[in-house]
């Protein structure tokens, strides 16, 4: 503790041995997440300062031990799970500490009987879904980062995986939790299918993003795990059509596991590598032990082909399903030291969601606002509901150095979300908004949205230090 801050100092006082880190490396790469702006900071030295400390704890009691020292001291603090957010969930101010979960990574019991396993926030995913497969068991959480990604992190950022229409979203799933309030007090809220008891406290928690409280266990609702999935592919002329049969497919009730569709650039990008040839392509994968699973096949297709789409057979799902996780490494090579595509550039995702009604005029939207200032535009649809669905953006913003790149970025968000909400979506589907949305929730909620948000905050945090600057923009009257 020789030369440690005096912060940091008392908060080490009142932990077990090596519970805090004040070493540089870790100040500076736990004190961010994955958002593209923050890497690109980074890599010009233009972050804000470094927090004071990285803390580790491995118990509920121990984050109730932070989190009273915070609120004696008045320090800001934000919660880290995998650190694999995309919009500046994190991003720690000078002097602020990071309370890092990796060392909450204990999975606590699976029920077999009811089918539920309880694991500590910082268990990551693919850690996860390896254990319950050894107990015949998915969770069905499958986030393409699923292997940077904690169970509170999921929880924290409402999270949703790639097989969502089949298995739901993280709210689908959580049972239980147990959280930390500002202050050091311990809220558990007991694992239930469904309780009419109030206004259901786990939402309230759901996309929290660390500003309301500290996630540190969840019991999540879990399903046999398939032996694998069987998989049909279909091509549409528009993406107009590939949405409507996208959306008829579903309302079969066929009970997909993945839905998705592609538009012209986007599909090009997907299935080029396979020789796709043009056009919208939409891939279905279904549990291959589902019961009637020929009788669901044939009627999905039915309704793609009334829609105009044409087989595409097995090979684009297979390959997706191959591939579905490669973009976590060619992100880290392009907004990372490596720089693949050079210094100027960079790519980032923005996912919105509509209903059906208004997602043709959504996509041209977002589409628009995006490609008055990126060089390339692409378009997914990957989580599918019975009234609309979601659309996942990838676009890439080049400017002639890092530096002049970052105004241009901005304006790409800034003019899409405003065509987003102009166009009646939410601007965020599953990545939740950090710091790089928090300017569009005025927007998103209405004035008096966003002073119920304020106020809950208020009440929960009355100091305004759990994340502060995280999802709800700074308020008038804290
Ligand atoms: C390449 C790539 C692909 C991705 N694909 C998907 C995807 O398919 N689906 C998807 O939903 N997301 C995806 N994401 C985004 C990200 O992985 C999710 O938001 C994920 O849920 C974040 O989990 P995490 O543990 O890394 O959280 P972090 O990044 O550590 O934190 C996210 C936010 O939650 C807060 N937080 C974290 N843990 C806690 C806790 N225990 N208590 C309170 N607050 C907490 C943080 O303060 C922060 O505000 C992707 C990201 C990348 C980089």
């Amino acid at each position: 503790m020789g030369r440690m801050h005096p912060l940091a100092r008392s908060l080490a006082q009142r932990l077990p041995p090596d519970s805090l880190s004040t070493a540089p490396e870790d100040l500076a790469d736990r004190g961010r997440d994955r958002w593209s702006l923050a890497l690109l900071r980074q890599l010009r030295e233009a972050s804000p300062g470094l927090p004071a400390a990285v803390v580790l704890p491995t118990s509920t009691e121990q984050v109730g031990t932070v989190l009273a020292w915070a609120a004696e001291t008045g320090t800001p603090l934000v919660a880290r799970g995998g650190g694999s957010g995309v919009c500046g969930g994190i991003s720690a101010g000078h002097g602020w500490v990071v309370l890092d979960l990796s060392r909450m990574d204990r999975i606590v019991s699976v029920d077999p009987e009811s089918q539920v396993v309880t694991a500590q926030a910082g268990v990551r995913g693919d850690r996860l879904e390896a254990y319950l497969a050894g107990h015949g068991l998915t969770v069905g959480h499958y986030p393409q980062s699923i292997a940077l990604s904690t169970v509170g992190g999921w929880v924290a950022a409402a999270s949703a995986g790639q097989a969502s229409t089949g298995y739901g979203a993280i709210e689908d799933v959580l049972l239980g939790l147990t959280a930390v309030l500002a202050g050091g007090r311990v809220v558990r809220l007991r694992p239930a299918p469904r309780s009419a008891a109030g206004p259901d406290l786990r939402h309230l928690l759901v996309g929290s993003e660390g500003t309301l409280a500290v996630l540190t266990e969840a019991v999540l609702a879990c399903s046999p795990r398939p032996p694998g999935l069987d998989w049909d592919g279909f091509r549409f002329d528009t993406f107009t059509a590939c949405l409507a049969g996208l959306r008829d497919m579903y309302r079969t009730g066929a009970g997909m596991a993945v839905l998705r569709g592609y538009d012209e650039v986007d599909s090009a990008l997907a299935f080029g590598g396979i020789g796709h040839a043009g056009g919208c392509a939409a891939v279905a994968g279904f549990a291959a032990d589902l019961p009637g699973l020929g009788d669901r096949r044939r009627v999905a297709a039915e309704r793609a082909r009334a829609a105009g789409g044409t087989e595409l057979g097995p090979g684009y799902g297979l390959h997706w399903w191959e591939h579905r996780n490669d973009a976590v490494d060619l992100y880290h090579r392009i907004m990372g030291a490596e720089r693949l595509f050079g210094p100027g550039v960079m790519v980032d995702t923005m996912e919105v969601a509509g209903l059906w009604g208004g997602l043709p005029d959504l996509y041209q939207a977002v589409r628009d606002g995006l490609a008055r200032h990126a060089e390339t535009v692409g378009c997914h649809v990957s989580h599918v509901y019975r009234s609309g669905s979601s659309l996942y953006f990838t676009f890439l913003v080049r400017g002639a150095d890092d530096s002049e790149v970052e105004p241009r970025y901005l304006a790409a968000w800034r003019e899409a979300a405003a065509g987003c909400l102009s166009a009646g979506g939410t601007i965020t589907h599953h990545h939740g908004v950090g710091r790089l949305k928090a300017e569009f929730m005025a927007g998103e909620l209405g004035a008096a949205g966003l002073e119920v948000l304020r106020r809950v905050k208020a009440a929960v945090d009355p100091q305004w230090i759990l994340n502060p600057g995280a999802l709800i923009p700074e308020p008038l009257i804290p």
